[in-house]
């Protein structure tokens, strides 16, 4: 490796200090605008994690003892540093990840939104209680936090998913050990930095790096209580069991194959646009992209054509320079794109046909940049290539119905079940869509119907394996345990201890 490259190592962050691992293979960071490295990260193993864990270890005892008012303070300030920083952030997260500005922006954001909902923790940790639950006898049920945590993310939301996580978790008084995903480090490395201003105690929150092995030891390791995993089905999979087996509490949030059905009566113009965004927002990397269309009926001559023109118009471009911004950036590697453009190609090999094809897309300003343009694929079959897996490119994929029934009985017949959107002027359809689609989150007319930190994000199927979802409430019982306090004070007769 040359030096710079070792200068540009992302180091570990445990116990309030930054350290560089000695001795350790390293994966490269892309730019994936312009395929270039920028930096590498250490792939750690189980010696390393024991030293973050310890360090989270060490300082629960503490944390845990600071008042939920006072914990909240930490992130009122880090709100504050976020918005002052946010622009720059931003740019960091394009040219890490590839995704637009606005994109980015949008990632931030949301997972801000997430911050301000943890500075509510002393509201949110309230518990409830009940006087005389028989004669003399009150009780009481309270939150405790569980002590270290853990959090492992997926590249495509380098601000927003690890945020979904460690705001609520050190909120309500864990310590947390944070494994962003290896292909975009640099924006949680960011944000720590702002939370040590923001005057988070060492060892609150620390960052481990790495890969299978880094994860493995995090997943059996004796003193971590609970895990928050979000990635592809199969990994999600995989770490709910092995954790589940170490004894620990999962939430492991997976991949997403997500139907947007297209009634005749929908209003064609703004359909086409939330369409078009929905799949081709992030270059389809979103684990809530509306990847499948199924046209009912007539909806299929009134929309597509529209729809391919407006796909086919959009400019595909870098996204690391904030004064010219394209409608759509670079997917995350090449060993991804050229996954995706073969997909592609076994989809129009077993009979779809291929409307816009962004196979061909080449970018002058950056020829090493990992582009795919925007497709748009029709007369997919149930049993096509395209089907049997989540694409998570810039690809959308159009099946066709003759009624309602058929495309929620098509939505309903694959393994995920994440989100699901319906366009129509119908009420009813809507009414009926919502209740019958296998789903756990729906959209009316919203192509990407993604709940906002106050709601959990509530996958469902193969989209998630755990009880307590990410965000909102059912994030703030993750990481806690109640604990039920029954009590009875004995009479010690009428002013008789007072009086001796
Ligand atoms: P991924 O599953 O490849 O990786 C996720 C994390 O798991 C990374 O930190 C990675 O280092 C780790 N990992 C990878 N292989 C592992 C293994 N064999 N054992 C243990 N750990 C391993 O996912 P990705 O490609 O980074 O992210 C994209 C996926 O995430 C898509 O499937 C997308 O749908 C999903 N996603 C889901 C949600 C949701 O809320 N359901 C949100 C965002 C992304």
């Amino acid at each position: 490796m040359s030096s710079s490259l070792q200068d540009s190592a992302c180091p570990l962050y445990v116990a309030g200090k930054w350290i560089h691992p000695q001795g350790l293979g390293f994966t490269p960071v892309f730019n994936p605008s312009r395929g270039e490295v920028i930096a590498t990260v250490p792939l750690c193993g189980a010696a390393e994690v024991n030293e973050v864990v310890a360090a989270a270890k060490a300082a629960f005892p503490a944390w845990r003892d600071t008042p939920p008012n006072e914990r909240a303070q930490v992130l009122f300030r880090l709100k504050i540093l976020l918005e002052d920083a946010f622009e720059e952030l931003c740019l960091g997260i394009s040219t890490e990840h590839g995704k637009t500005l606005s994109e980015a922006r949008g990632d931030l954001r949301r997972g801000i939104e997430v911050v301000e909902y943890a500075c509510g923790i002393p509201t949110l940790l309230m518990g409830e209680s009940l006087e005389n639950i028989a004669r003399g006898i009150d009780c009481h049920t309270d939150r405790h936090p569980l002590g270290v945590v853990t959090g492992i993310c997926p590249f495509n939301f380098p601000a927003l998913v690890p945020m979904w996580m460690w705001p609520i978790a050190i909120a309500c008084g864990n310590t947390f050990v944070l494994k962003p995903s290896e292909k975009v480090p640099l924006t949680m490395q960011r944000v720590v930095g702002l939370l040590e201003k923001a005057g988070l105690p060492p060892g609150v929150l620390n960052i481990v790096h790495g890969g299978r092995e880094c994860v493995d030891a995090l997943l059996t390791h004796p003193d971590i209580a609970a895990v928050s995993f979000v990635g592809s089905t199969p990994i999600a999979r995989e770490i709910h069991r092995k954790a589940s087996a170490a004894g620990k509490r999962v939430q492991a949030a997976g991949g997403a194959k997500n139907f947007v059905i297209l009634m005749p009566d929908a209003d064609p113009d703004r359909t086409i646009e939330a369409v078009k965004d929905a799949a081709f927002g992030c270059a389809g990397e979103r684990c809530m992209a509306g990847s499948t269309a199924v046209a009912v009926g007539e909806a299929g001559s009134r929309l597509l054509p529209g729809l391919a023109d407006l796909v086919s118009s959009m400019k595909v471009g870098p996204t690391d320079v904030r004064e010219s911004q394209p409608d759509m950036g670079a997917v995350i590697s090449a060993e991804h794109r050229n996954r995706v453009a073969g997909l592609i190609d076994a989809g129009e090999k077993g009979g779809a046909k291929v409307l816009t094809d962004g196979r061909a897309t080449r970018v002058d300003d950056a020829p090493d940049g990992f582009f795919l343009g925007p497709s748009v694929i029709d007369q997919v079959t149930p049993d096509n290539p395209l089907m049997h897996t989540e694409v998570f490119g810039p690809v959308l994929t159009v099946l066709r119905a003759d009624t309602l029934e058929q495309a929620i009985a098509l939505a309903n017949a694959q393994a995920f079940g994440n989100g699901a959107a319906i366009f129509t002027n119908s009420g009813k359809a809507a009414r009926e869509f919502r209740r019958q689609v296998s789903a756990g989150m729906v959209g009316i007319n919203v192509g990407v119907p993604a709940p906002l930190a106050y709601f959990p994000f509530t996958g469902w199927n193969d989209s998630f394996f755990g009880d307590l979802h990410i965000q909102g409430r059912e994030g703030v019982e993750f990481f806690t345990q109640r604990k039920t306090t029954t009590t009875r004070w004995f009479s010690f007769g009428d002013g008789e201890v007072w009086a001796k």
